[in-house]
């Protein structure tokens, strides 16, 4: 399985998954059938993560083949990711304060066999060890398999949430400090105090068509308990009311200038910011680094071909930049780097996430009511 690193790719494989497996997608999407039988999922995170296509463009295209009704699964899974990332920008420190127990976990950890063990995938669990090799050797994981792997991780291997959900940004093409972060609070049971979930044989080995065997896992574990509570600190989300001729900076995030809501502002300039992981607090894999990289090139060509003036350029170099707007990187290690540098940045919002994080102080339940509204706003 390989993730071409460009927009016309990513089109491509949005335009096949819709055409050929959107239909089957809410009665298929929870098997892995491993990685060289991926059609029932449309493998389009690496892309929508990097804004390379977005999540808008991908609902458009699946209603212009279905109606919503029979695309509701699809749509709210797409949905999922713009609610996660609401959920952290209203808690900003649930972020910060992940990195503090990352790196306080870290230098406990690092000598520990049962550690080095599970990220060189050398368990007695041969699946997870398996899913171990894909994430490092596909950079991506099927949703299940994510599920799997964090339960037992935190519940079998009885290691650190944190460690683990390290480990998956290093890795994972679609790292997302948004889905990443709540997904694995998620699995141990402390985003919905006291509810976490349990991998077990059964499931596992229906739901990867009998692929694996025999899989001792604790299944009888109880939900980790965090003594920290987070409230909602942040709802201000606004643009301003006329945008001026600025320079405009693009972040990791946003890397299809062509289909953001300001596309047809004028900018002096746009500077496509690159973060090496000298400035990040999770050390990304060589594979990712590249990843990201090609993407960001993809982006300066596509801007070239249009005559658009553009550079490619550090974040490191930002503080030289003067007079721009930001389209904004969201909580992360981007946004880490601006503040702890105190770069005070006038960040444009999309109008989607404007539009949904509204609805993101409560369950995705609750959400999940908003979504016609949500898509209403831009028919
Ligand atoms: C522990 C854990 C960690 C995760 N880490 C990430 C991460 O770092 N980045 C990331 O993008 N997703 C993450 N996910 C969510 C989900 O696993 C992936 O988005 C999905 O597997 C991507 O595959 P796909 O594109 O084929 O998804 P599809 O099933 O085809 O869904 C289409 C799109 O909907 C969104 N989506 C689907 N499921 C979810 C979900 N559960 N949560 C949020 N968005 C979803 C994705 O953008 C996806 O591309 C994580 C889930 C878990 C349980």
């Amino acid at each position: 399985m390989e993730f071409e690193a460009s927009r016309a790719k990513a089109i491509d494989k949005l335009n096949h998954f819709v055409e050929n497996n959107l239909l089957e997608y809410s009665k298929l999407r929870n098997f892995d059938f491993g990685p060289d039988n991926r059609s029932n999922i449309s493998c389009l995170s690496p892309y929508i993560t990097h804004g390379i296509i977005n999540e808008l463009e991908v609902i458009n295209k699946s209603l212009k083949k279905f109606s919503f009704v029979k695309n509701e699964k699809f749509i709210q899974e797409v949905l999922w990711r713009v609610y996660w990332k609401g959920w952290l920008e209203l808690r900003p420190n649930i972020w910060s304060d992940y990195l503090e127990e990352l790196n306080n976990l870290k230098s406990e950890f690092i000598n520990k066999q049962n550690y080095i063990d599970a990220m060189e995938g050398k368990t007695s669990l041969q699946c997870f060890n398996q899913w171990v090799n894909e994430l490092k050797e596909n950079n991506y994981l099927h949703n299940h398999a994510r599920m799997w792997f964090a339960s037992i991780w935190i519940f079998t291997l009885e290691l650190p949430w944190q460690l683990g959900a390290e480990f998956f940004m290093k890795h994972l093409y679609d790292g997302d400090p948004a889905s990443n972060t709540l997904g694995w609070r998620w699995v141990a049971g402390i985003q919905t105090q006291g509810k976490h979930y349990l991998a077990s044989e059964w499931n596992i080995q229906k739901f990867t068509n009998n692929r694996f065997k025999n899989i001792k896992l604790k299944e009888n574990a109880t939900p980790k308990i965090s003594e920290k509570s987070y409230y909602i600190i942040k709802q201000d989300f606004n643009n301003p009311q006329k945008l001026e001729e600025k320079n405009l900076l693009i972040f990791e995030n946003n890397l299809s200038f062509e289909i953001t809501d300001f596309k047809e502002n004028r900018f002096k300039k746009i500077y496509i910011i690159s973060n090496k992981n000298k400035n990040r607090s999770i050390k990304l894999s060589e594979k990712l680094v590249k990843f990201k990289s090609l993407l960001i090139k993809d982006q300066e060509q596509r801007l070239k071909d249009k005559s658009i003036d553009c550079e490619v350029v550090d974040i490191s170099e930002v503080k030289n930049i003067e007079n721009y707007y930001g389209l904004y990187p969201a909580v992360g290690e981007n946004l880490n780097y601006l503040n702890s540098n105190s770069l005070k940045i006038n960040f444009l919002y999309r109008k989607i996430d404007q539009i949904a994080w509204q609805y993101c102080n409560k369950g995705f339940f609750n959400f999940k009511n908003y979504i016609p509204k949500i898509i209403s706003n831009f028919n």
